[in-house]
């Protein structure tokens, strides 16, 4: 080929210089956007099918750039797999669903997500999955849950009560009763918690949330021995279909490479937050599993997210229609604060969860501190505070 290679923009140099190993020794992985794979011959082809080699086919299944996020979360929860979903639902519901038949029974902690919740209750329900609901902090009350159940289903800390547990006791007893055990670590992240070096078999995340950290992402994800995550991988996955998308796996990518950074920055000022409320006047009650009592073992540090509840006399409309820089929006692990009074959501309308309570306090209001500054994130809730307090007065 007789390419001008004094040109910058002759394609035929490109291809002379592309490296496949390396991919142009871009710093950033390029995406493999793609649906399909082609083979080079009917030989490799039928070798792929058989199972003889490996190699993508069908993005439903495989793709690099997919595979190249499981790998990373993988290593940071010290599991032999992972595999990326759509959805932090997607990996919930195909994660309990592998491993559950009907007339089965699942030991929950309770106060989990609540979309969680209201999978076990509808669909599972409908497959005559049975759910017994624990105290995670009781370990006489799990424990006497335990015996016979497929599933024992963990969160710590809990969402809005953010209640935290002794994760490794709990897998323990779980482990004793032969009973199978996942945890959804959203909220802790593997920077401050590895639940499976504290026993537990698999690990589940939204990756919405501080794994992709910019608020741009939808995926979740599962962690855990080769064997267990290739069990979902060869059922629900692939036939539920829930898979994760090339360009979501690479915006993943990029935010883990800040992950212990932005985890840091959201703990710092979030303690700052809750320490100033707990000592509010307006403030009944501050949720959050860094205040008073000593982390669980296992806990090393907290996240952005956590509740507080406030005075009857505080006008909650008010004070979420004051604040500024705290944004009225679900989800939470972005780089900007959100703020949800939980009578909104105990309100959801349609549909067939309306009836389903959470079981959360009507005066609870969840923030998720994130990455502005924290005076400025204090002035805005102090003065919103203020004006609710103000208006109930007036
Ligand atoms: C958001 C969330 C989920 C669900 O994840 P999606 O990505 O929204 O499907 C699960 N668990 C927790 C703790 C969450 O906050």
């Amino acid at each position: 080929m007789t390419a001008d290679h004094d040109d910058p923009f002759d394609v035929a140099r490109l291809v002379v210089a592309h490296d496949e190993a390396n991919a142009y020794d871009a710093v950033v992985p390029p995406i493999a956007q793609t649906s399909l794979f082609t083979f080079s011959s009917y030989a490799e082809m039928e070798e792929t099918y058989r199972g003889l080699k490996v190699r993508p086919t069908y993005t439903r299944g495989l793709n690099p750039t997919v595979r190249m996020f499981e790998e990373k979360l993988a290593e940071l929860e010290v599991a032999e797999d992972a595999l990326g979903f759509a959805s932090g639902m997607a990996a919930i519901s195909s994660t309990v669903m592998t491993f559950t038949k009907p007339g089965d029974r699942i030991v929950c902690v309770r106060h989990v997500y609540p979309d969680a919740y209201r999978l076990f209750e509808t669909l599972l329900k409908r497959w005559n999955v049975a759910v017994t609901y624990v105290d995670g902090r009781d370990e006489a009350e799990v424990e006497a849950a335990l015996p016979g159940a497929a599933l024992f289903y963990m969160e710590s800390p809990t969402s809005w009560t953010m209640e935290a547990h002794d994760v490794g006791a709990l897998a323990a007893l779980a482990r004793r009763h032969g009973v199978l055990t996942a945890i959804d670590n959203s909220w802790a992240t593997p920077i401050f918690q590895r639940p499976l070096t504290l026993g537990v078999d698999l690990v589940l995340h939204s990756a919405s949330k501080y794994l992709g950290g910019h608020s741009d992402v939808v995926a979740g994800v599962v962690a855990g021995s080769k064997a267990l995550i290739g069990e979902i991988r060869r059922t629900a996955y692939p036939y539920l279909g829930g898979k994760l998308s090339p360009f979501d796996a690479w915006l993943l990518i990029r935010g883990l490479r800040t992950l212990p950074l932005r985890m840091k920055a959201h703990e710092a000022s979030a303690l700052e937050i809750a320490r100033r409320l707990a000592a509010h006047d307006a403030v009944v009650s501050v949720a959050h599993p860094g205040l008073g009592n000593a982390l669980p073992t296992g806990l090393e540090g907290t996240s952005g997210l956590f509740s507080f509840t406030v005075r009857d006399d505080v006008d909650v409309p008010t004070l979420a229609d004051a604040l500024s820089l705290f944004k009225l929006g679900v989800s939470w692990g972005g780089h900007e604060s959100l703020v949800v009074p939980a009578e909104v959501v105990r309100k959801q309308a349609a549909g067939p969860n309306s009836a389903i309570d959470f079981g959360v306090d009507a005066r609870m209001i969840r923030l998720h501190v994130g990455l502005e500054g924290t005076d400025a994130l204090w002035r805005d809730l102090d003065a919103a505070i203020d004006a609710a307090s103000n208006k109930s007065r007036a």
